[in-house]
C-alpha cells in the first residue's frame, strides 16, 4: 500500500477503537473530540503532503518491496545522499507544525528504519525477533502507520533513580507466557500523541539488571493501540477550542501526551523485538544507532522551531518599533546564533555522517547528539527572550470576539502601531504568546527541556562520547613547550619581565 493520504490517516483511527481517557470522560472517537481533533488534522496534514504532486520525490520514494511509493522518513539510507533526502523531508514536516509537534510519525519511522537495518542484533538470542523486527518495520513502512512509544516506567518514588526504580506492580513486566504470547501488567509515561497513533511502541533505553540474566522488565514490543487492556489516560487538552486567531499554536498542533496502563495486555508472539535480556535491552542504542537517527528528527524540529521563534521575534520588534535598539539587537543575535548553531550541527552531522556495521549511513555523533543538549538549555531561554521582548504586549492581546464587538474601534485605534494595523499587532502577539506564555507554549518548553531525557542523563552521555583525550594532550603538549623553553639556550635571549635590565 503506498503513502498514506490524510483521510485514510483518519480512518485509520476511526477503524480501531481504542480505550482513551480525557477529563474523566472515555473519547468516543478521537478524530471527534474537540480536545484532540485538530491534532488529528496536522497529522493528517502531513500525509496528504506526500501526495503533494510537487513534492512527490522529496516526500516519497520506491518501497523496495511492493514498488509503491511510501514515505521517505521510513528510508534506510545507506548514503549521505539519502540522509539528506530524509532530512528535507523531515524539514517539511517539521515546518509544517511550526517544529511544535516533536512526536510527528517521522520520529518513530526513523527508529524503526535503523532497528530493521539492525535485525540481528535484536536475533542474538532468540532468533525469531530478528525476524519479528524485519517484518514488523516492514509492516509499518507498507502501511505508512503511526507509532506513540512509551520508554519509561511511573515510579512511585525517586529514593532510587531512573532505570533502577522497577518496582513491582508499577514498572511495567511479563506476568505470563503464553502460546499466544507475552501478557504484561504495569503503567508507563509518557505516550505523547498515543491517541493519535495506530500503534504503540514499547522499549527502555537502558535498565537495572535485577536478577542474573533474565528480567521481566527487559522488554521490547509494539502493539495497535486498540490492543484489548491498553488504556491512555491524556493530560488535560491545551486545544482550548478557540479560533486561530485565539490560540494560532494550541488549536492546530495539540500532540497530547498520556500516562499508559497495561492492565494484562497480549503481545502476541510477532510483536515481541526483545525478551528478558537486560544486556541486549542496555546495548540497544549504541548497537543500533537509532538514537543518532531520532537525534536527526529532533534537529530537523530544532531548526523549525528556531526558525519560528526568531521569525516571530523579528517581527514583533518590527511592530514595536524597538528592533534598533541595542537591547532588541542583542537578542535577536542570540536567537539568530541558536539558529545557525542547529543547522551548523545539522549540516555537520551529515556531512561526517558514516556507514555503520549494518550498512546504515549515520548521522555524526557528536553534532547531532548536541542538537539535544543545546536545546534543553535553548529553547527556554529562547522563550525568555520573546518574554523580555514582547513585555506587556503580550497582555495586550484582545480576543477574535473583542474585535467584533463594540469596543472594536477603540482597539482598531489604539493598539495599532507605527508599523501594524492593530489586528495584524493582536495576531502576531496572541501566536507569540502560545509560544511563550500559554499552556500550550509552557508545555512545549518542558517537552524541549525532559523529552530526551532528564538533563542530567544528556549531560553523561555528552560525557561519555565526548573524544575529551584530544583537547587533554593539547594541554600537555603546551605544557610540555613550556618546559622545554626553559631549557632551551634561547631562553636567555627573550628575558623574563622580571629578570628585566634596570636601571
Ligand atoms: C512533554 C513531554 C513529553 C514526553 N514524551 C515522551 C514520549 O513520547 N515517550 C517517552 O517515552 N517519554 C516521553 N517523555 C518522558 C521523558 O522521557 C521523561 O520525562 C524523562 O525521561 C525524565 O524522566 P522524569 O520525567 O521521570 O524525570 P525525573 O527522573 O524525575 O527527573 C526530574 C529532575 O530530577 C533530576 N534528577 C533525576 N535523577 C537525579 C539524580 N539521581 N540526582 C540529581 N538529579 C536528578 C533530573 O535531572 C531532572 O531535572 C516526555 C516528557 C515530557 C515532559
Amino acid at each position: 500500500m503506498p503513502a498514506r493520504t490524510g483521510q485514510e490517516y483518519i480512518q485509520g483511527l476511526q477503524e480501531q477503537a481504542r480505550e482513551v481517557w480525557l477529563g474523566g470522560e472515555r473519547v468516543k472517537d478521537v478524530t471527534t473530540h474537540p480536545g484532540l481533533c485538530n491534532g488529528v488534522q496536522a497529522i493528517a496534514a502531513l500525509y496528504d503532503m506526500q501526495h503533494d504532486p510537487n513534492r512527490r520525490d522529496e516526500m516519497t520514494y520506491v518501497s523496495p518491496t511492493s514498488g509503491d511509493r511510501v514515505g521517505l522518513s521510513f528510508i534506510i539510507p545507506r548514503t549521505r545522499q539519502e540522509l539528506e533526502q530524509r532530512r528535507t523531508m523531515m524539514l517539511h514536516w517539521a515546518r509544517t507544525t511550526c517544529g511544535m509537534m516533536g512526536r510527528s510519525p517521522d520520529f518513530m519511522n526513523v527508529n524503526f528504519a535503523a532497528w530493521a537495518a539492525a535485525a540481528d542484533y535484536f536475533g542474538q538470542n532468540r532468533p525469531e525477533c530478528a525476524i519479528n523486527m524485519r517484518c514488523y518495520y516492514e509492516y509499518i513502512r507498507e502501511h505508512d502507520l503511526t507509532l506513540t512509544h512509551s520508554l519509561i516506567n511511573l515510579q512511585r518514588s525517586r529514593t532510587v533513580s531512573g532505570m533502577f526504580n522497577l518496582e513491582e506492580g508499577t514498572a511495567l513486566r511479563v506476568m505470563r507466557e503464553t502460546a499466544a504470547g507475552i501478557v504484561v501488567r504495569g503503567a508507563r509515561i509518557l505516550a505523547t500523541l498515543g491517541p493519535l497513533a495506530d500503534e504503540i511502541a514499547v522499549y527502555s533505553p537502558r535498565l537495572a539488571r535485577m536478577t542474573e540474566g533474565h528480567s521481566p522488565f527487559a522488554l521490547n514490543f509494539a502493539i495497535p493501540c486498540g490492543t484489548p487492556g491498553l488504556k491512555f489516560l491524556c493530560r488535560e487538552s491545551f486545544d482550548l477550542g478557540r479560533s486561530h486567531f485565539d490560540h494560532p499554536l494550541g488549536s492546530r498542533f495539540e500532540e497530547m501526551d498520556c500516562v499508559v496502563f497495561f492492565d494484562d495486555v497480549l503481545v502476541p508472539w510477532e510483536r515481541v523485538f526483545l525478551l528478558g535480556d537486560v544486556d541486549l535491552v542496555n546495548g540497544m542504542a549504541t548497537a543500533t544507532h537509532a538514537s543518532l537517527h531520532t537525534a536527526h528528527q529532533g534537529a530537523a524540529k530544532n531548526v523549525a522551531k528556531c526558525e519560528v521563534v526568531l521569525g516571530v521575534a523579528l517581527l514583533m520588534t518590527q511592530t514595536l518599533g524597538n528592533a534598533h535598539l541595542p537591547h532588541s539587537e542583542e537578542r535577536l543575535a542570540e536567537l539568530m546564533l541558536d539558529t545557525e548553531l542547529m543547522k551548523a550541527c545539522m549540516r555537520a552531522a551529515e556531512a561526517d555522517a558514516q556507514l555503520d556495521a549494518w550498512g546504515v549511513m549515520c548521522p555524526a555523533q557528536l553534532p547531532v547528539e548536541i542538537t539535544r543538549n543545546l536545546f534543553m538549555t535553548a529553547y527556554p531561554r529562547m522563550v525568555e527572550i520573546l518574554q523580555l521582548l514582547g513585555s506587556s504586549s503580550f497582555m495586550l492581546t484582545p480576543s477574535e470576539a473583542d474585535f467584533r464587538s463594540p469596543l472594536a474601534p477603540d482597539i482598531e485605534q489604539y493598539l495599532a502601531t507605527d508599523t501594524a494595523t492593530a489586528r495584524d499587532r493582536v495576531k502576531l502577539f496572541r501566536l507569540a504568546w502560545d509560544i511563550a506564555g500559554s499552556a500550550f507554549g509552557s508545555r512545549q518548553v518542558l517537552y524541549e527541556r525532559f523529552f530526551a531525557s532528564d538533563p542530567l542523563t544528556r549531560a553523561r552521555t555528552l560525557n561519555a562520547i565526548y573524544p575529551k583525550a584530544e583537547v587533554m594532550e593539547r594541554i600537555w603538549e603546551f605544557l610540555r613547550d613550556d618546559d622545554s623553553a626553559e631549557q632551551s639556550p634561547h631562553s636567555t635571549a627573550c628575558p623574563r619581565p622580571s629578570e628585566g635590565t634596570k636601571g
